[in-house]
């Protein structure tokens, strides 16, 4: 126990430790020192006590896939019945609905459908800048950058400038998944490897857009495999200081191919994002998820390490397919982040505060400012474009 102990506070103290340290701290540490020590390291970053929410707007503008990750409930197979594109208009109608509601920030992310070269992105990231140039687009990530090299002929580094160029401010971390490669293959065996993916990450730190990182955490990998996902992460953000945000979730069980694997529980999400706070003394932002662990798991990761509880998401039809049923609004987040001794603020996507909350009679009262799933807040108006099961095949 001394040698925990130890570590615990070598590490609270900003020291780095080994993977192999992390792991045994992952593992043995008692569970309030492991909270503690990274509490100890996350208010040493943020002394000013803030958490931070974001309002912004996952829109899914395809469902149209040839990845067929087993544990994506969300995508159809080209040439299904079910298969969806949705025009420019729609997608520029859903932002401007998000600009109305308060949104920063879109998250446009989608299935790697045959028929979306790297020319469809230019238009419509252009599109969305013409007339929301208010509107941070976070958006796509080392994935897409794999799929549209495919689809368009261009190196990775042609498609990150050229979406770039187009209007694109940030890659999200999706498609991260579990980056090692036993478990990555089992889960997604089409998808980039994992070092494709960081690789993909560091071409684009380097060309100038900076991401998050995410850990989709339950799919069967192994404790050493948990801790080995944050080892990759961690080796390139010493070389491109690129990653702001380390963002772990849990997997969703409804739904797809994985369903009965088993899911990580609460106390190992905890404790995951306990270790992320102590291991990556390189990553400014460390996100806890409301949206897959519940609100009061959300709340309790801000006591260990979380200085960010993410988006209101007014819109999410991916996760929400699997299975992930929370949904919560604008001022449940800011209740349940003042009502653990935190500063609740609003932020951007740089994690700049735009609106600190001091005063709770001054908080903002817009019952508009809610989630939405399963494109629900627009079904009405959702227009589908069939694909040719001939360019399926090409691309696939
Ligand atoms: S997770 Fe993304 S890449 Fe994988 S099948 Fe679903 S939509 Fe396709």
């Amino acid at each position: 126990m001394t040698e925990i102990a130890d570590l615990l506070s070598h590490a609270a103290d900003g020291g780095r430790i080994s993977p192999a340290e992390a792991l045994l701290l992952y593992t043995d540490a008692p569970l309030h020192g492991l909270g503690e020590a990274a509490d100890t390291v996350r208010r040493r970053r943020y002394p000013d006590n803030i958490a931070t929410y974001i309002i912004d707007r996952n829109i899914n503008y395809t469902n149209v896939c040839v990845t067929a990750c087993k544990f994506c409930a969300f995508y159809r197979a080209p040439g299904h019945a079910e298969g969806w594109t949705h025009p420019d208009e729609e997608i520029l109608r859903r932002c401007g609905e998000a600009i109305d509601l308060g949104a920063t920030q879109i998250m446009l992310q989608g299935g790697h459908s045959p028929e979306l070269g790297i020319e469809w992105y230019e238009r419509i990231f252009a599109a969305i800048k013409r007339d929301y140039p208010s509107l941070v687009l976070h958006s796509l990530g080392a994935s897409e950058v794999v799929h549209i090299s495919r689809t368009s002929g261009l190196d990775y580094a042609e498609v990150i400038s050229r979406l770039k160029a187009a209007g694109l401010d940030s890659f999200a971390g999706a498609g991260a998944e579990i980056l090692v490669k036993r478990p990555r293959t089992a889960i997604a065996p089409l998808k980039e490897d994992g070092e494709t993916w960081l690789s993909v990450m560091e071409t684009a730190h380097g060309l100038g857009l900076e991401s998050t990182a995410t850990f989709m955490m339950g799919t069967g990998e192994t404790n050493a495999e948990r801790i080995e996902h944050l080892r990759m992460v961690r080796d390139v953000q010493d070389r491109t200081g690129g990653f702001r945000s380390f963002i772990p979730w849990t997997y969703q069980a409804e739904n797809n191919h994985l369903k009965g694997r088993t899911q990580a529980t609460s106390l190992e999400y905890l404790r995951m994002i306990a270790v992320a706070r102590l291991f990556f003394d390189n990553v400014n932002h460390l996100q806890g998820s409301w949206l897959t662990t519940g609100k009061d798991i959300g709340q309790l990761t801000l006591h260990f390490g979380a200085d960010d509880l993410g988006s209101v998401m007014l819109e999410e039809n991916v996760v929400s397919s699997a299975g992930a049923r929370h949904r919560s609004n604008r001022t449940e987040l800011i209740d349940l982040i003042r009502s653990s001794g935190r500063i609740p603020a609003q932020r951007d996507t740089l994690y700049n505060h735009l609106t600190v909350h001091h005063d709770p009679a001054l908080d903002p009262v817009d019952d508009r400012v809610h989630s939405h799933f399963s494109s629900t807040v627009s079904s009405t108006s959702l227009r589908l474009l069939p694909v040719s099961p001939a360019a399926a095949s090409a691309a696939s």
